[in-house]
């Protein structure tokens, strides 16, 4: 497991765990130069929402072709660097798990390592939290994490969702509609969660 860089944060907040191949970015099978990286057209759009929206931005990947020495990992951070670049460096980190499916990482999604360590090196409001992306594994994440779940309809989106047996939190055409539907959701308060109770 590892982590490009972390900031501290004193206080609990709310994050964005947000898959990278087919969910930020297209779908490129084992990605591994730069000049194949293409954002979505509302990437842009829908980090800077969350940003204003004072969530934590963390992207989480897997990325197994580092471990099938299908490209080696200077080459995986300097697409990342790219993504920041192109984003202006609002995602506050990337974690990447490069094991092999066969290794049994913790790290590997649907495994919560990466998660675990988003946890140790900001504080995060894991409840209040989302996991985005488009393969069951990153749905089966969020579950795992006890975080909110939601289901982009790009990449595998359209397979996910038709192999899903436990519906996420919400399913969304793309990152920007997840984004939206995201920083308008509801928080229920205590008091309105016992009264729901009650029927
Ligand atoms: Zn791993």
């Amino acid at each position: 497991m590892n982590s490009d860089k972390s900031n501290k944060n004193p206080k609990f907040k709310k994050a964005v765990f947000i898959d990278r191949d087919g969910t930020l970015i297209e779908e490129v099978n084992f990605l591994s130069r730069v000049e194949d990286l293409r954002l979505f057209s509302d990437t842009f759009e829908a980090i800077r929402l969350l940003k204003k929206h004072g969530f934590l931005i963390i992207v989480v990947t897997n990325q197994s072709g580092v471990g099938r020495k299908i490209f080696d990992e200077a080459a995986m951070h300097t697409i990342h660097e790219k993504i920041q670049t192109q984003l202006d460096g609002m995602i506050d980190t990337f974690y990447f798990c490069p094991h092999l499916p066969t290794e049994n990482c913790r790290c590997r999604k649907p495994n919560v390592g990466m998660i675990e360590n988003a946890c140790a090196d900001f504080s995060i409001d894991l409840k209040n939290s989302w996991m985005i992306g488009d393969k069951k594994i990153d749905i089966e994440t969020g579950f795992n994490a006890k975080s909110k779940t939601a289901l982009v309809l790009t990449g595998y989106g359209r397979e996910t969702e038709a192999d899903l047996e436990r519906k996420p939190d919400f399913i969304a055409e793309n990152l920007l509609g997840a984004v939206k539907t995201i920083t308008n959701y509801k928080q229920r308060t205590a008091k309105e969660e016992s009264q729901l109770s009650k029927f």
